[in-house]
């Protein structure tokens, strides 16, 4: 069956296409023909997953999930959270982002964090949610070259090594869209026999 994953983020594409099964043909928004960016408008997390998903099944017909994902630092209540990907503002850039939340957390002892993943599905008319979310704490300088965003200062809870130094594989089977796509998996299997 063919579901569209309305991202044309290729680092995304890869670290779902190692999640789901053999039996979903996984369509990225530029193998439908969608090449426009997709408003993400909404002032929570949830809300831009439930733009995207919509967007894509409206205007194109296709089954389709979306997600929206952020970066939640405790001591800033929950920014950048929403605003994640363009928290030093436009145009987005993952290294003013990093440095403005590193500024921001000078001197601050708690760094208690976590990334959240909303997933919204749109399936025969039918719509449903699952949440992934992975605790952790921002570190105090860059490490690591892998992954994108805000991996290199991010550190999960029982880990060492902060998401950038972990391979794809490794940070999959534990970040908060493994989580969340793991939950998406199982709910298409048990439902559909996907
Ligand atoms: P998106 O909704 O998945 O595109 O995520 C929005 C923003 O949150 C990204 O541009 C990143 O800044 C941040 N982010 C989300 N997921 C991750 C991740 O797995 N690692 C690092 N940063 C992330």
């Amino acid at each position: 069956m063919k579901l569209v994953f309305a991202s044309s983020n290729i680092n995304k594409i890869k670290e779902i296409q190692l999640l789901v099964s053999s039996k979903l043909e996984i369509l990225s928004l530029n193998d439908i023909g969608c090449y426009e960016e997709i408003p993400e408008t909404a002032d929570t997390i949830e809300g831009n997953a439930i733009l995207k998903a919509n967007y894509v099944t409206q205007k194109y017909g296709y089954n389709c999930f979306a997600d929206d994902s952020g970066l939640e630092v405790e001591i800033l209540n929950g920014e950048p959270g929403v605003f994640s990907a363009r928290y030093a503002g436009e145009p987005k850039n993952d290294n003013n982002n990093i440095n403005k939340l590193l500024l921001n957390l000078k001197n601050e002892t708690n760094r208690k964090a976590n990334f959240k993943t909303v997933i919204c599905l749109n399936l025969y008319e039918n719509q449903n949610f699952f949440t992934g979310i992975i605790n952790g704490e921002i570190i105090e300088e860059k490490i690591g070259s892998n992954g994108f965003g805000y991996d290199s200062i991010f550190v999960a809870d029982g880990y060492n090594k902060t998401f950038a130094e972990l391979s794809i594989e490794e940070k999959s089977k534990i970040s908060h869209r493994g989580i969340a796509v793991k939950q998406l998996v199982e709910f298409l299997d048990r439902n559909f026999g996907l």
